[in-house]
Formats: structure tokens, sequence, C-alpha cells
């Protein structure tokens, strides 16, 4: 028998994963979950993991978008979830009007499977929560909130994860993306790469050559000229943002050139060829400005 969900225009629940029974596949360790479990629910959910939620129609009727309400009769037959009871317990808080619960403390995994659980049943009003905890895992899971920031439709999401991923293989990004996002990650990261290191290489380009040492600011000699932009070269290769910015504020570590005489351990001109990067780094144009007019869902 299959359920009459409400079906929401940007995530819907798969059919395979939401399946009725009056008698379900013999589970080794079926349980009622202490919570969920009220005399007068009118339908039962059962995770993945073998735990039964007894739940009231009328509640997720309104306040979810894809389970059932009232107006539907499962025929106390059981509502078989592809979740994990541990995921299901959290989501189904936000039903009842009663404190949302914390998820200040959820490790990223967990956060990850309710958002998107969240998503897939529409229960709305834990919606954006899910997805302000999720901004703030950005810097350790960039791919993945990117992801979910493209699939559900979260701009502020996608901008925040986005530059974290600058440096990253485009291969390992491209086979992660939604097809239609891939041509203007293209573009984001061309953009940006020539925004940070082309705008440095010009930095340097603008500057007079002098074959003898040179003698100021906008003067480079052609050996330290040579050493600046095989620097610039190397920082490109590098494959992370956090080990860019470290790079750039080390640039007097780099050790495998000799510079002029005058500029001696580090080339005087470094430091403003950092400072262009730094600045570059922090002022990336948003990835979603570059999704405008791509159908995402
Ligand atoms: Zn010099
Ligand atoms: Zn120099």
């Amino acid at each position: 028998m299959a359920l009459l969900l409400t079906m929401g225009s940007l995530s819907v629940a798969d059919p395979d994963d939401i399946s009725t029974t009056s008698s379900p596949t013999a589970h080794s360790s079926l349980s009622d979950h202490d919570q969920f479990n009220a005399r007068d629910a009118d339908v039962i959910f059962q995770s993945s993991d073998g735990v039964r939620f007894h739940l009231h129609r009328t509640n997720l009727g309104v306040i979810t978008g894809a389970f059932p309400g009232a107006e539907l009769d499962t025929r106390d037959e059981v509502v078989h979830l592809a979740e994990p009871a541990r995921v299901l317990e959290i989501l189904f808080q936000y039903v009842y009007p009663k404190r949302h619960p914390d998820l200040e403390n959820l490790d990223f995994q967990l956060l990850a499977e309710l958002a998107e659980a969240v998503e897939k049943y529409e229960v709305f009003p834990a919606m954006n929560t899910c997805v302000t905890r999720l901004r703030h895992y950005t810097p350790q899971h960039p791919l993945e909130t990117l992801v979910h920031g493209i699939k559900h439709d979260y701009p502020k999401l996608i901008d925040t994860a986005a530059p974290h991923l600058i440096m990253s293989p485009l291969v390992a990004i491209c086979e992660k993306l939604p097809l239609v996002c891939i041509v203007p990650w293209l573009r984001f990261y061309s953009y940006t790469r020539e925004a940070i290191f082309g705008a440095a290489r010009s930095f340097i380009d603008r500057k007079g050559r002098y074959s003898s040492c040179h003698a100021g600011d906008d003067e480079i000699c052609n050996q330290c000229r040579s050493c600046v932009l095989a620097w610039i070269a190397d920082l490109e290769k590098i494959e992370s943002r956090e080990a860019l910015q470290a790079a750039l504020m080390k640039y007097q570590d780099y050790p495998r050139f000799e510079y002029c005489s005058k500029c001696s351990y580090a080339c005087m001109h470094m430091p403003g060829v950092a400072k262009m990067c730094e600045e570059a780094l922090t002022a990336i144009r948003s990835f979603s400005s570059f999704l405008t007019g791509e159908r995402l869902a």
C-alpha cells in the first residue's frame, strides 16, 4: 500500500523510503520509543533500527509537509522510515508544541542526517535551525554543506561553504555536485583563482624590470622576479585554503630560492603579494551569484 504524501516542490519523500505494512518484516529487537508512546497516538513510525514512534497525525499534518495528516487513515499500519531512531527522535520533537531540541552539541554526521530528513519530510520548524548549525561546520565539512545548500536551495549556506573549496581539486568537487552546477563551479573556480593569483602576477609584472638589484617599491630585479613568480606558481598548487593562508603568512620561510643580495632571505615584494592574495581570499565573489538562472531542483 502506498501512502499518499503531500509532496513539496524542492524535496520529496522518496517512495522507496516509506512503506506501510500490518505485518512488518520481523525485526530482531523491536521496541517502543520512551518519549513517543502516547496511548491516543494514531500513527506508528518504525525507524530503520526497529524503534517504533507513536505519533498524532493531526500534529504531523499541521507541522510538516510530507507526513500523512489526520485526513489520511493509515489503518493502524506501521509506517517504515529509512532513518535510524537517533535521527527520528530529534526530528519528531519538532512536531509537538514544546521547546525545540538544542542542536548545539550534535556531531556533524548526526546533524547532516537530521538536516536531510528534515528536508525530505518537510519539517518546516526545523529547517532554518539545521541550516544555521550546518553553517558552523563549513570549515570542516565544506563539500557536504555546499551540496546540502545546493540541493535544498540555501544560498547563505552555499556562499559560506564554497570559499573553503576554492583550492580543492576540481574533480573531487565536480564528482559531488549536481550536473547543473558543474559549469557554474568551473566559472567560479576560474574567476576566483584569477582574482587571487592573476592579480598577484600582475602586481609583479607591473613593476619595472631591472637587471641590477631593485632600488624601490616599483622596481624588481630579474632574479627576484623569477623567484616571486615561481613562488606564486607554487602557491597555486596548494590544495586547501587553510594551507594557502598559512603559506602566505609564512612567505619568509619559502625555502627554494635565492633572492638578490638586497632582499636576502625573502624578496621585499613578497609581503605585497601575500597581502594582495589575502585580500582576494576574503573578498571572494559568492558562488550563488554564478548559479543565478540555473534550475537547481
Ligand atoms: Zn633585487
Ligand atoms: Zn627582491
